[in-house]
């Protein structure tokens, strides 16, 4: 809302706010229908964003990184989506910053910080996480992809489904389990680095009903050879528990994608009400298009509010994972639900790809299903009760 001032803005953020926003008017936007239509972002585009520092930007300088806090990375994150990117360069670079460059800062060594994430900054390399599989999402714990010890390295075989960046992903953080008796406590975390990874391969670039610029992918994994000094954390078997411990950040920065498209659509829909004539009047004048829009606001301030708030104790370092998964499955939930009802204020333009709002519609479903479905999320709020 443009009227809005998060309690944890600063003078500092606000600057890399109308950077970013500079950037991606002129750098980005005009290129989205191409990368719509191709379904992939340019690979040179990373490389672009690394060199605007909207990379990695919460990654301490020593290893490439902007310096900055969480708070950097959602600054970024939120003007992507108000961009209208977030389905497409969007979804990537937020698991490519947010998620797999802190899993390496978490739990790397510090030779695979230096490694990996200097790269990972520049947009030279490209990161994905790869857990789900053809016949596990949810249950991660039963992943069947195997990593064998044989000397000095892994032996991994497997398959993964729904990866994002998977085509244009050059290091890619795989669960797997290195002891498959084991149940949670046989899951690792072993990193492949595509270059020098025979035996892997990348499967289709999956067609989406939205988020179109985004390469979503199967993986093949047939006796990849990775060296041992590839696993994450010093020994094995912790993989499960390291992905948990991030899922509470990676569930609120979906809640921030969905409080931004709540805050675009009410925008959109409100230019456009006061505009379009129907029997003689703006459409603003019936009192269904004014209450519909007041509950739409209402619904986008009320979930502002509580990330907002998500926010301040995540930078504190005190944001729990139940209250992460309540924020992660209610503003995702309502992000639908009020996209839906703007859309149905455009009428028959609500439904042409041209309008922003139909491509938010689009987009918006897949956020109830990723980063832990939202019955999960229940599930998890329920187990604390
Ligand atoms: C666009 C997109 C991008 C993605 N990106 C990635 C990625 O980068 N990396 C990655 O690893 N994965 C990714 N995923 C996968 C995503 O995380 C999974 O699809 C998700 O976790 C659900 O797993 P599943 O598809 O196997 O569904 P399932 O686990 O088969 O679930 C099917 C349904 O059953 C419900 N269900 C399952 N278990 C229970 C239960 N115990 N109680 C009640 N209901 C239950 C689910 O909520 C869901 O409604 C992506 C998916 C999409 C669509």
């Amino acid at each position: 809302m443009a009227d809005h001032v998060s309690p944890w803005m600063t003078e500092e953020l606000s600057i890399l706010r109308d950077q970013a926003r500079r950037f991606l008017e002129r750098e980005f936007v005009p290129h989205r229908e191409r990368w719509d239509k191709a379904g992939i972002v340019d690979r040179d585009a990373w490389r672009k964003a690394g060199a605007a520092g909207l990379l990695c930007a919460s990654i301490p300088e020593a290893y490439g990184g902007g310096g900055g806090t969480r708070a950097h990375d959602l600054v970024i994150a939120e003007e992507i989506g108000r961009a209208g990117l977030g389905g497409g360069f969007g979804a990537g670079s937020g698991v490519h910053s947010n998620i797999v460059a802190h899993y390496l800062l978490a739990y790397g060594t510090e030779a695979q910080k230096l490694r990996w994430l200097p790269g990972m900054a520049t947009g030279d390399r490209v990161g994905a996480v790869a857990m789900t599989e053809p016949n596990t999402g949810s249950d991660l714990k039963s992943v069947r992809t195997a990593a064998r010890r044989d000397g000095d390295v892994y032996v991994l075989n497997g398959q993964k489904t729904f990866i994002t960046n998977g085509q244009n992903a050059d290091l890619i953080v795989v669960v797997a389990k290195t002891d498959p008796a084991a149940g949670a406590r046989g899951v690792s975390l072993l990193v492949v680095e595509t270059a020098s990874a025979a035996g892997f391969r990348r499967g289709r670039n999956l067609e989406k009903i939205g988020m179109h610029a985004q390469d979503t992918s199967e993986l093949f994994f047939d006796d990849v050879r990775v060296p041992a000094e590839n696993l994450l954390g010093e020994t094995e078997g912790q993989g499960f528990v390291q992905l948990m411990v991030q899922l509470a950040w990676e569930r609120l920065s979906c809640a921030h994608g969905a409080v931004v498209a709540m805050e675009r659509a009410v925008e959109l829909t409100a230019a456009y009400v006061k505009e379009r004539k129907a029997f003689g009047a703006p459409l603003i004048s019936f009192q269904n298009t004014q209450f519909k829009l007041a509950e739409a606001k209402t619904q986008a301030v009320v979930a502002r509010t509580f990330v907002d708030d998500l926010t301040v104790k995540l930078l504190a370092g005190t944001l729990d994972p139940t209250t992460a998964a309540m924020a992660k499955w209610w503003t995702t939930d309502t992000q639908c639900r009020v996209i839906d009802e703007c859309l149905q204020l455009f009428g028959g333009y609500g439904y042409m790809t041209e309008y922003p709002i139909a491509r938010m519609y689009a987009d918006a479903r897949v956020q109830k299903i990723y980063a832990g479905t939202n019955e999960i999320m229940k599930m998890l709020i329920a187990r604390a009760l």
